[in-house]
């Protein structure tokens, strides 16, 4: 039987905030250029705290200076357009994240499209996204979680060309990106979403496949085609026998052992990639905006 490899998305992880690490060290020894993170935060939602929380910790540990805004619940949607043009224009700042989601008051795509799309690390903004889609991805600032999911599949698959690839989950933040980027690896791409015809048909295509439809292990061990490389993006929480929760994706890891030739568990997989890509994402920005080339080890 086919022994299933654990892509190991923490490894992977660590050795790129080693790359960032050492390149903010070159960057502070050399030009003394301290790259700068600015998270936003609206409300006090607890998972949007944390995530918040562990991106300003990380920040700070790979050399970068770490900047949060908490804003109360209330904040209107023009006060904080007002901070961005604040962070827009300050030197200090070269990549402003903006905690999704935002209360209902506010317009995310308005709030997006304030952010300078230089400083724009989440790559969200109309820009960097027209970019990707046109042949321009490597001026863009790519948005790092499908970012991260083609660094494990670029390490797990070394020639992604002509593969089958089906990206299940159609969002802006992961699925239509994650459909840019193969598309860019001569991947031949179906982006399906919840009102495909038969889910498990078009999976059961997929040589390469990428879940992010954040319902709990939607996909069964019968819908992988063997042989597939399966990365999961899903971060659901289930209730475990313990009366606790436990935290699993939208494949069934235990029924993918033995079909799958390599799969990213869920936690440890895709979820550490984000932040490393982020912190790479704030390097690049503070390269580029001051018109130095790009660490080569990051592009
Ligand atoms: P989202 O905005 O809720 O989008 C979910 C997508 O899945 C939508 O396009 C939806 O289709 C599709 N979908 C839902 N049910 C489906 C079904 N039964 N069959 C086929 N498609 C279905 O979610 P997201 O922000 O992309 O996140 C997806 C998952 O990834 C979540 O579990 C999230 O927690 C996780 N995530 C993890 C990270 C990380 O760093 N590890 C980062 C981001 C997200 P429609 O468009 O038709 O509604």
């Amino acid at each position: 039987m086919l022994v299933t490899k654990r892509i190991e998305g923490k490894a992977r992880a660590a050795r790129l905030i080693g790359d960032v690490t050492a390149a903010t060290a070159a960057l502070k020894a050399g030009p003394g250029i301290i790259p700068g993170l600015c998270t936003v935060l609206v409300g006090n939602d607890p998972a949007s705290q944390s995530y918040v929380g562990s991106k300003g910790k990380a920040a700070i540990a790979a050399g970068i200076a770490s900047f949060q805004h908490r804003l109360p619940d209330a904040t209107s949607e023009a006060e904080l357009l007002a901070l961005i043009d604040q962070l827009n224009a300050d030197e200090k700042i070269d990549g402003i994240l903006v905690q999704l989601p935002l209360p209902k008051h506010i317009d995310p795509q308005r709030v997006i499209g304030a952010v300078d799309p230089a400083k724009d690390v989440d790559g969200f903004h109309a820009r960097n996204v027209g970019l990707l889609w046109s042949g321009g991805q490597r001026r863009a600032l790519l948005p790092c979680t499908p970012y991260g999911c083609l660094l494990l599949l670029r390490d797990t698959v070394p020639d992604l060309t002509g593969a089958e690839a089906v990206v299940l989950g159609r969002s802006n933040i992961v699925g239509k990106p994650m459909a840019a980027l193969l598309l860019a690896e001569n991947c031949t791409v179906t982006l399906a979403h919840s009102r495909s015809r038969d889910v498990a048909a078009l999976v059961r295509r997929a040589d390469v496949l990428v879940a992010a439809v954040g319902q709990p292990e939607l996909v069964r061990g019968d819908w992988i085609k063997p042989g597939a490389v399966v990365i999961d993006v899903g971060f659901n929480r289930i209730a475990a026998a313990d009366g606790k929760s436990r935290a699993v994706g939208d494949v069934a890891f235990a029924e993918a052992q033995g079909i799958a030739a390599a799969i990213t568990p869920v936690p440890g997989g895709v979820g550490p990639m984000t932040i490393a890509c982020l912190l790479r994402n704030t390097v690049i920005a503070a390269c580029r905006r001051r018109g130095r080339a790009e660490p080569q080890v990051l592009s």
